[in-house]
């Protein structure tokens, strides 16, 4: 059984604090998590092995997002998203 059906899967949009490493300049940004919530049960089909990984399981998110553009007008360059993780547990 795939992991993926452990889980309720939806899109959400967070603001984050970061730095443009080009022009150093603070600004709030909206990153685009995948949010991965365990399901109550697990679907009937599942076997003794989905079962254990079922239990082990926990909700998270991910980061969909790596690259963000510089809101100030004058730089505007593309940085990589760090000092955000990619991962968090959310339970
Ligand atoms: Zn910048």
């Amino acid at each position: 059984m795939d992991e993926r059906e452990f889980f309720d899967e939806k899109q959400e949009k967070k603001t984050a604090n970061l730095n443009c490493p080009h022009c150093h300049q603070a600004a709030e940004y909206e990153i685009t998590w995948l949010v991965r919530t365990k399901k109550r049960n697990l679907p009937g089909r599942a076997d003794e092995r989905d079962r254990a990984r079922f239990a082990k399981a926990r909700s998270y998110m991910l980061r969909k997002d790596d690259m963000m553009a510089c809101k100030n007008l004058r730089c505007r360059k593309r940085f990589e998203i760090s000092g955000v993780q990619s991962v968090a547990f959310t339970d």
